[in-house]
């Protein structure tokens, strides 16, 4: 490795790379001294969705971490934030106390609304979500399938939410002007509701179906009833979930079909094994040209997908050169996955934030999260007075000596274990098991403990490597800097 990657590297950490700030390094090195409260309160300060975030995140920090780069395989951050919350889900949650007069609104409670006002609860402020569905969640109920994400899991979140002191309104699907008289600030974070589709001859053949509709139907417990070939087209996340969903409903064969190859594919790699692993065939690299039907008159059943190979593809115009022949797919099903996009949008004004998918180029959890974060706390500086600078501050990293880092963990070079997954994927039960005591606590010896978060870089990095080292014991505990009298 040169300096010069050497260099980047220091710029890197799990932290870092967290959207809503979170530090893995913290929460795993609380876990090692079997602090498993302090480890949970850690994530909840700033992640009110940890047990999703356990199943589903897409996990950047791991992306980073130099155990990964510089010596075996990532810590398996997410699977110990799973490991670490799961067991905490029943736990009572304190109410926040409401300090500050101005009102809150956020309207949808998918991870973004959730995630934008625990922010604000949490700082003080009355806030209420309006959700127009009849519980809250977004797409982590409607979309994920919960052989991924259990529902169960995303209902107890909510429900600490509630316990939190956060007002929620179900049923009510609103616009920022109904409600904006009641109201300091509005946060919109509606989501993307509605799926793009495909611009070919015979779309409203039967058969024929959005990734969406299909998905909301199956997660609303719906009878959906699949038979024989289906073909999903998209390379997306989307159409990966949909394609094992797919599977699980009786189909004979799924095939998946993408205009992207190789690592233009927009599925992560693990969704894409996951998906191979069942016995799903991508074809990549083609284009759907039309939908066939079996008959000529009403109810044109579909029977094949005529599409071709293409070259040239821009991944951002989606424009691209058909090449070669014409080749058939049989087909009793369709399920376009090609995107989502949001309703119309809503005037927006000084009081009325955007966050989230609707917002966002990167539809993801964390990413929404993300986003609803930064938006609660737009509002907090502006009804405070308060500088970025404050807030900032948090986010910032300060690299030490390496000579004092990257230490044993590097020799511990142990075979250590696998996430286990559930051989029978006929069903819906989630495919990855929560990991053992002794596997959680045997990845979190695995922690290089390079990636801290600041604190005052003089006295402390924050790595929480001193509390497990103290020959006296337990005496040192990390506090956050509020509870000493200062101002983060
Ligand atoms: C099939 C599928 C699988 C996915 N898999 C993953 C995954 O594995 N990992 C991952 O990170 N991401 C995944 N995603 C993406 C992820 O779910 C989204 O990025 C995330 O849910 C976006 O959050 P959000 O809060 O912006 O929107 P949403 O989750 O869509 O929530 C918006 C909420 O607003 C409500 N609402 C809308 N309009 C109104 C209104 N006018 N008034 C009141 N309420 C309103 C809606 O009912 C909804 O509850 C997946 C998405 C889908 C569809």
């Amino acid at each position: 490795m040169s300096v010069n990657q050497m260099e980047e590297l220091k710029k890197e950490s799990c932290t870092l790379a967290c959207p809503v700030g979170i530090s893995p390094q913290g929460y795993i090195n609380l876990l090692k001294c079997g602090k498993i409260d302090e480890a949970y309160d850690l994530i909840w300060e700033k992640n009110p969705l940890p047990s999703v975030c356990g199943s589903i995140c897409h996990h950047p920090c791991e992306d980073v971490c130099k155990r990964g780069t510089l010596v075996d395989s990532p810590i398996k951050i997410r699977a110990l934030k799973r490991y670490l919350s799961e067991n905490k889900l029943d736990d009572k949650v304190t109410s926040y106390p409401v300090i500050h007069q101005e009102e809150i609104a956020v309207i949808g409670g998918g991870p973004v609304g959730l995630t934008a006002a625990h922010v604000l609860a949490k700082r003080g402020y009355k806030v209420t979500v309006y959700e127009a569905a009849a519980e809250a969640g977004g797409m982590l109920l409607k979309g994920i399938p919960s052989f991924r994400l259990d529902k169960d899991i995303v209902r107890k979140e909510v429900k600490r939410l509630e316990e939190s002191g956060i007002k929620f309104v179900f049923g009510a699907k609103v616009r920022p002007t109904d409600i904006e008289k009641d109201y300091d600030k509005i946060i919109v974070a509606t989501g993307n509701s509605i799926s793009k589709g495909l611009p070919i001859a015979n779309s409203v053949c039967k058969g024929v179906m959005n990734a969406l509709d299909f998905m909301t139907k199956v997660n609303s417990a719906d009878q959906v009833t699949l038979y024989g070939n289906v073909v999903v087209i998209g390379g997306g996340s989307v159409a990966m979930d949909t394609a094992r969903t797919a599977l699980r409903l009786g189909a004979d064969k799924v095939t998946v079909i993408c205009l992207e190859c190789g690592s233009q594919i927009p599925a992560h790699p693990w969704e894409i094994e996951e998906t191979q692993e069942e016995g799903i065939q991508i074809i990549s690299g083609v284009a759907p040209l039309r939908f066939e039907a079996k008959d000529n008159a009403p109810p044109h059943c579909l029977s094949n997908i005529v599409y071709t190979t293409i070259e040239n593809l821009d991944c951002k115009t989606f424009t691209y050169d058909p090449i070669g022949e014409e080749m058939v797919l049989s087909a009793d099903f369709a399920i376009i996955a090609t995107g989502q996009r949001a309703e119309p949008q809503y005037i927006t004004g000084d009081n009325i934030i955007l966050a989230g998918d609707i917002v966002n180029d990167t539809p993801s959890v964390i990413d929404a999260m993300g986003s609803g974060h930064d938006a609660a706390i737009q509002i907090d500086k502006e009804l405070r007075g308060r500088e970025w600078k404050e807030y900032e501050l948090e986010r910032e990293m300060q690299s030490g000596d390496p000579k004092y880092r990257i230490y044993p963990a590097v020799r511990l070079k142990k075979a250590f274990p696998e996430i286990r997954k559930i051989k029978d994927r006929s069903g819906f039960d989630m495919v990855e098991q929560l990991m053992s005591d002794e596997e959680a606590l045997l990845e979190t010896w695995r922690c290089l403990e390079c990636g801290y978060r600041e604190v005052d870089i003089e006295k402390c990095i924050g790595c929480g490597v001193c509390m497990r080292v103290c020959p006296k014991g337990d005496v040192i505990t990390m506090v956050p800097v509020e509870e000493q009298g200062g101002n983060k």
